[in-house]
């Protein structure tokens, strides 16, 4: 007799449950406040809101054609000649996608041959080098280093070999909130080029810039033949649960990865696609607006944190904040984060699970602050009860 196989392949079976999955299962089993998981406990804007009741009472309710509804691919390409100079054919250069996630498996999974290499930046968001392992390849991760969360252009060239593929760039970034510069930008670039790599960005918070701007890879020189540009609504219009996700870039790279999505969802969320192409043609001040109400939580947040005495840089981008828990004399994040629900009734995320080199973020916590007012006070006020460790 064979030896008991487990049912998930060895490849998969090593990254387990995801951390987002665990702890909002810990908070909702001990009553936190949870702050780990990345989603809005508040709704989007209510045009956006009420464009998908639409789309179902008018009837879009059957599968959408397998690229995604003419409209949303033509507000797509409206969208990236809007705000970054960037002119795609709908019909060829514009994939719709089952969110991000699905733009970015269905991307690694038909660029990436069996022991090809993923470049990535750590920390690196769970579901990279997971799709890198499904589709046979392997990862390697290059540190981004606090305070600003730069990357050292040598150490990124040194671990570029025969075998890498693609480079995924995650800007703006969580858990960080680093918004990648024009000059660190143009590091990746020159190097995609002298080493022929494709470039994958995650533009997932693209609209949720405080400080800074936020650039796309694909329009520096020589990109857009070797960019594949993801992206989705979920941030951008707080409607995480729609998982609508899209993916830009030459008709070339595009079409392979469709020749990979096809088999994965076909197509996904019909209405949806709808209220996602109405909400990109509201005007950009309704963008905006979802942006300042965020940027509100996170001062009221950073600021609560800050008078209980944690080390926090306010970020300049996303959903997240990142404190050094060093300064409240504790010094390991995932003994921290396991106990902290039962020591004071709140949920946050060690952030050295985004990591290979793990020692590097052991002190280092991810709140999330994209909740209403009343459950950022709560979540402050039950860490105001936390007493330091004995
Ligand atoms: N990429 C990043 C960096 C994220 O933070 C998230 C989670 N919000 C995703 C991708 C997943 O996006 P989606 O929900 O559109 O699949
Ligand atoms: N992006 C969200 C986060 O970082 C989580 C999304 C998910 O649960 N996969 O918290």
């Amino acid at each position: 007799m064979p030896e008991h196989q487990p049912f998930v392949n060895a490849r998969l079976q090593r990254f387990g449950t995801t951390i987002f999955a665990t702890m909002s299962a810990l908070a909702e089993a001990t009553g936190s406040v949870n702050l780990g998981q990345g989603f809005p406990d508040y709704g989007g804007p209510p045009e956006v809101l009420e464009a998908a009741r639409r789309a179902i009472a008018e009837g879009h309710n059957q599968y959408p054609p397998g690229p995604g509804i003419p409209s949303l691919r033509l507000a797509i390409a409206a969208h990236q000649r809007r705000h970054y100079g960037i002119e795609l054919d709908p019909a060829t250069q514009v994939l719709i996608t089952a969110g991000a996630t699905e733009a970015m498996a269905a991307t690694v999974l038909s660029l990436c041959e069996p022991h090809d290499e993923v470049l990535l930046f750590e920390p690196y968001y769970d579901a990279y080098p997971a799709v890198a392992a499904m589709a046979g390849a392997t990862h390697r991760a290059v540190p981004l280093r606090a305070p600003e969360w730069s990357f050292d252009p040598d150490e990124l060239r040194q671990a570029i070999t025969k075998r890498t593929r693609i480079i995924v760039v995650n800007t703006p970034h969580n858990p960080t909130g680093k918004v990648f510069t024009r000059p660190e930008l143009e590091t990746i670039a020159t190097l995609c080029v002298e080493h022929d790599l494709v470039a994958v960005t995650d533009e997932v918070y693209e609209h949720l810039v405080f400080e800074g701007e936020h650039l796309a890879l694909a329009a520096l020189p020589g990109m857009a033949e070797r960019t594949v540009t993801i992206s989705s609504a979920g941030k951008t219009f707080s409607v995480t649960g729609w998982k609508i996700g899209w993916v830009c870039g030459s008709p070339a790279l595009v079409g392979a990865v469709q020749a990979a999505k096809q088999f994965l969802t076909y197509a996904t969320g019909t209405p949806f696609q709808h209220a996602v192409a109405a909400a990109l043609e509201l005007p950009d001040e309704r963008i905006a607006a979802v942006r300042e109400d965020l940027k509100m939580r996170r001062d009221l947040f950073c600021g609560g944190l800050r008078e209980l005495g944690h080390e926090v840089r306010s970020p300049a981008s996303g959903y997240f904040a990142v404190t050094d828990i060093g300064a409240l004399g504790e010094h390991d994040a995932a003994t921290f984060c396991d106990e902290l629900p039962e020591r004071c009734g709140v949920v946050a995320i060690p952030i050295h699970v985004f990591y290979d080199h793990k020692e590097l973020a052991s002190d280092l916590v991810r709140w999330a602050f994209c909740k209403t007012t009343t459950t950022l006070e709560e979540a402050l006020a039950r860490l105001a009860k936390l007493t330091p460790p004995s």
